[in-house]
């Protein structure tokens, strides 16, 4: 494995607010480290308080009025510019991310930086379906609906995939009318406030606005500020838990896209060959398993458990764990030490304190190139049972359980016998037997055959404890950056 390049110089950012790049209030900042080289500060950002936040709200809120007076299509040539410039900057935003967040680029951060493009194209589009309906009350009275934009929308983004997630909130929100407060991951701002600088070519003063900082120390405020009309959430699904419950006081809507712990069920009849290479996709090991629908419990038919995963072990040997920036690299680095730990810890879990069978991989190497950053090769466990943490919890790392099963009833008992509900995995090549196990999981996305990442355009959301509403779609966005408005008129005046 190549180790990261050389040190350089940190870079000094500041954040986004009312057109202006500035520095926090009282100056301070944060660090933003590299996971390929453990401790390595590439960037210090500046990290607001309240008053920041206050700043940033009331720009969005002073932008409001004339942004929402703009004709829909209008808005949304604006987006169709971003779009072309977000092209223009792939290779740039791609390092970036993969600086900060410790994706491969060739695998994950370019397709990243490729896919926001095609967010901001396909909301771009949207403008003209901003429509209402007309209500018939009979001779005398006519009645219509209007969609209206909420406002003020904060939305609040994690550190996975941190372009991509800020795109799924920014276009919509935007092309409906809203103006955005973002406030990103304080592991991932850099690509954020990359994105921001690209998208303040084309947009109005205070329009967007991103501020950079801790989740306690903006996003709370931010959750709670008086003007804040509408929050869009993805992240954990205890600190959506906590943005629901301050939105509760002052009666706001919530988006939340939050935590997965989503089953792969293995039919006997499922080719061996490609499904392996579709476990390992959906499984995202090549995101190091961080990805919210990562299917990370795999369910197979004991008929063909051991090979299977014979087969699968063999691919997983295969990939290149190394330096995010190497194009030959198939899997990076965990995006932080608190993060690293976290993995780690359940994987000593997984084998010392319940006695899984490590199938492939395991804690991670304490020396050679691989200790030099926070890497962790893809782990599979079998011999794990269902009511294990290692089963039930969010790993948000490349760990996947195996668990056999005899009887379909059953394989569908275990797999929604969780408090997530975001996505599933089914490999069959008996169609019928796929789709009747499809209807009975509990997921918002249920994906046949096939393990890809979210597509733009599909309604996409969790069930259960994964989340509320649904984004990235034309439902998406009208279901969460609009309300509706009746207006009835009385014609017999
Ligand atoms: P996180 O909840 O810790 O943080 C997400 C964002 O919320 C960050 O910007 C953070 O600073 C902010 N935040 C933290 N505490 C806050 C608080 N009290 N009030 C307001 N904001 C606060 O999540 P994370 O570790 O950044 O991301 C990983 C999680 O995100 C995983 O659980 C993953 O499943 C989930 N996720 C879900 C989806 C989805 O679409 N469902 C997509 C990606 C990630």
């Amino acid at each position: 494995m190549a180790v990261a390049a050389s040190p350089t110089t940190p870079t000094r950012e500041r954040m986004f607010i009312g057109g202006e790049w500035i520095e926090a209030a009282d100056g301070r900042t944060f660090d933003v480290e590299t996971p390929a080289t453990r401790g390595k500060v590439v960037a210090h950002v500046p990290r607001s308080g309240a008053a920041d936040v206050d700043r940033a709200v009331r720009a969005a809120a002073a932008a409001f009025p004339a942004w929402r007076a703009v004709a829909p299509r209008d808005r949304g040539r604006l987006l169709l510019r971003i779009a072309d410039d977000v092209d223009a900057a792939v290779e740039d935003l791609s390092r970036t991310l993969a600086t900060e967040t410790g994706n491969a680029i060739r695998t994950q951060a370019r397709p990243e930086a490729k896919t926001v493009a095609d967010v901001f194209r396909y909301f771009g589009g949207l403008g003209g379906e901003l429509k209402g309906e007309t209500v018939p009350l009979g001779e005398t009275m006519f009645s219509y609906t209007r969609r209206e934009p909420y406002g003020v929308v904060a939305a609040i983004v994690p550190w996975n995939v941190p372009i991509l997630i800020a795109a799924w909130k920014i276009a919509p929100a935007l092309v409906a009318g809203n103006t955005v407060v973002l406030k990103p991951s304080a592991n991932a701002p850099l690509a954020v406030l990359h994105l921001a600088r690209i998208c303040a070519a084309h947009l109005p003063k205070g329009v967007l606005n991103v501020i950079t900082g801790t989740g306690e120390e903006v996003g709370t405020p931010l959750a709670e500020h008086p003007l804040v009309r509408k929050i869009s959430f993805t992240g954990n699904t205890e600190t959506g838990k906590a943005i629901l419950r301050l939105a509760a006081d002052r009666i706001i809507p919530v988006t939340l896209e939050l935590g997965g712990k989503s089953p792969q069920i293995l039919f006997p009849d499922a080719d061996e060959e490609r499904t392996a290479d579709g476990v390992i996709a959906a499984m995202r090991f090549a995101r190091q398993g961080q990805s919210c629908t990562a299917g990370s419990r795999l369910f197979v038919h004991s008929s063909v458990f051991d090979p299977f995963l014979d087969k699968l072990a063999a691919k997983l040997a295969k990939l290149k764990v190394g330096d995010p920036l190497d194009e030959k690299s198939d899997m990076g680095a965990i995006v932080s030490r608190q993060q690293f730990d976290k993995v780690v810890g359940y994987i000593d879990e997984g084998i010392h304190q319940q006695g899984a069978r490590t199938v492939i991989g395991g804690p991670p190497p304490s020396e050679g190139p691989l200790a030099t950053g926070y890497y962790v090769e893809p782990t599979v466990f079998a011999n794990v049972r269902n009511d294990w943490r290692i089963a039930r919890e969010e790993i948000f790392g490349p760990v996947l359980v195996a668990i056999p099963w005899r009887d379909e009833a059953d394989a569908v008992r275990m797999a929604n016998d969780t408090h997530y509900g975001l996505a599933a995995y089914i490999w069959s090549r008996d169609i019928s037997k796929a789709l009747r196990t499809a209807h009975a999981v509990d997921a918002g996305w249920v994906q046949v055959n096939q393990g890809i990442g979210q597509v733009v355009g599909q309604p996409y959301g969790g069930f259960k404890e994964s989340g509320l509403g649904r984004e990235n779609s034309l439902e998406g966005m009208l279901e969460s950056f609009t309300q509706r408005k009746s207006v009835t008129i009385n014609l017999a005046y």
